[in-house]
């Protein structure tokens, strides 16, 4: 074992010693070693020879959870958008895959758009970053399961940053101990895709270091902003809990129910706009 040259690998994120304390096969036939931080706990794999053939296809069959993952993050994204960016008029999904999730959230009303350059846009056509005037600023930018496929972190969340200053992203964290990580689904070495894992540190290193604040459900979902989130919002927007308990007081006290914020679908809208776009062409 050559421990020179291994102490030569610094974290990605705040240049700190690594530590190899794993190795593994990924794809059935690359070898992978995986280096730990020492002082943020960021765990990156050694140089990922392998990522052109991780990526023969953008969503790989093993992600049979997308389904599920996005109608549970319409609902916990909705949520904090009325709850914390309630001004917000126009979003984005980072990575959006097939554009599922931008179509149910314009179906729920909130304008969202599609950006993805590895994956093909089957649901949100016409709603594409490409389909904006250059340069277009986003109220808010989502980016699910992109986190953990970062190859140089700081660059593309910096990229992301220029598109919105506000982030709300998923990526699971890292469990503290190695035996954990060895058997953790997540590492997912058969696909080869997940190359960058984040501990609680890492994000509040990366906050500090972009000069947000950082609020995390402390799993998987997370947000880093300029903005001053108090501390019952906080509760409410990661408790999954559509109300508040204070709000659910006064509905039980008034038995009436609470003023929402009701959102039209842009659905109606979206098919006169993309009827138009066809007839224009013809
Ligand atoms: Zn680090
Ligand atoms: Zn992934």
């Amino acid at each position: 074992m050559n421990t020179q040259v291994e102490n030569m690998i610094n974290c990605k994120i705040c240049n700190s010693t690594t530590d190899k304390f794993y190795s593994t096969t990924v794809l059935q036939k690359y070898e992978a070693d995986y280096y730990k931080c020492s002082s943020c706990g960021f765990i990156q794999t050694s140089e990922p020879v392998w990522i052109k053939e991780a990526y023969s296809s953008a969503i790989t069959s093993l992600d049979i959870g997308l389904i599920q993952r996005n109608l549970e993050l319409k609902v916990q994204v909705a949520n904090i958008i009325d709850r914390v960016f309630a001004d917000s008029t126009v979003m984005i999904d980072y990575g959006g895959g097939y554009g599922l999730f931008v179509r149910m959230m314009r179906d729920l009303g909130y304008n969202f758009y599609r950006q993805d350059i590895y994956c093909e846009n089957l649901f949100a056509k016409c709603f594409d970053l490409e389909d904006l005037p250059a340069k277009t600023k986003f109220d808010l930018l989502t980016t699910f399961e992109v986190f953990e496929h970062l190859i140089n972190p700081v660059e593309e969340i910096a990229k992301m940053l220029t598109l919105s200053e506000t982030l709300i992203f998923s990526t699971v964290l890292a469990p503290d101990t190695t035996a954990d990580f060895k058997t953790w689904w997540y590492v997912s070495p058969l696909t080869g895709q997940h190359v960058a894992f984040y501990s609680f540190r890492t994000l509040e290193f990366l906050a500090k270091k972009f000069n947000k604040q950082l609020y995390s459900n402390g799993v998987n979902l997370h947000i880093l902003t300029a903005k001053v989130i108090d501390k019952t919002t906080l509760d409410a927007v990661f408790s999954g809990e559509k109300k508040s308990f204070s709000e659910k007081l006064i509905r039980r006290i008034f038995n009436k129910p609470v003023q929402e914020a009701k959102k039209q679908s842009l659905l109606p809208q979206d098919y006169a706009f993309i009827e138009k776009k066809l007839l224009s062409k013809s």
